[in-house]
C-alpha cells in the first residue's frame, strides 16, 4: 500500500454531539457536515482516523465490545452516504476508573500521541501532510509534534 497522508478526527464535539459518554446507535448525531467533509478528504485519498478517549470503559460506563459495535455503526452511516472512515482507535483507559484493567495511565490517552502511533504502526501513513481535526486545547496538545492541526 502507497503511503499516504491521514486526516485524525476527533470524535466527540468533531463528527457527532458531544452527549456525554454515548454508545448507542440511537445516541449518534451528526455535526453537520461531517459526512461531507470526510467524503471530500476521500477524494484527496487521505486515510480517515478516528482518535477517541472513551474513558467510560474504565468507568464501567459501557464495554470495549459496545464501543466496537458503535463505531461499526458509525462507519456504515457513513458509508451508506458514501463516506470512508479507515480505522478508529480507542483509548479505553483512565487513572481513576473502576474497571481493573483499563484503570492505570497509559501512553494512548489524548493528548498522549498513543492513538496516532498505533495507527502509523498498522497503516502506511505519510506524517507529512497528515492533520488532526479537533476542537479543544487538548486535542491541540495532541497533535504531536509534526501534524498540523485544524480547529472547528
Ligand atoms: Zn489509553
Amino acid at each position: 500500500m502507497k503511503h499516504k497522508p491521514a486526516v485524525f478526527f476527533v470524535r466527540d464535539g468533531v463528527l457527532n454531539m458531544d452527549r456525554g459518554y454515548i454508545c448507542k446507535p440511537r445516541e449518534l448525531s451528526w455535526i453537520s457536515g461531517a459526512i461531507e467533509a470526510i467524503r471530500i478528504l476521500n477524494q484527496e485519498e487521505y486515510w480517515i482516523f478516528v482518535v477517541t478517549n472513551q474513558s467510560g470503559i474504565a468507568r464501567g460506563f459501557f464495554t470495549e465490545e459496545e464501543i466496537y459495535d458503535f463505531h461499526e455503526f458509525m462507519a456504515q452511516e457513513a458509508e451508506r452516504q458514501g463516506a470512508i472512515i479507515h480505522s478508529f482507535y480507542v483509548c479505553p483507559h483512565h487513572p481513576e476508573g473502576t474497571m481493573g484493567i483499563h484503570s492505570c495511565i497509559c501512553n494512548c490517552r489524548m493528548p498522549l500521541p498513543g492513538l496516532i502511533e498505533q495507527a502509523c504502526q498498522e497503516w502506511p501513513v505519510a506524517l507529512d501532510g497528515s492533520f488532526l481535526i479537533g476542537g479543544t486545547q487538548r486535542d491541540i496538545d495532541t497533535r504531536f509534534k509534526i501534524l498540523k492541526f485544524v480547529r472547528i
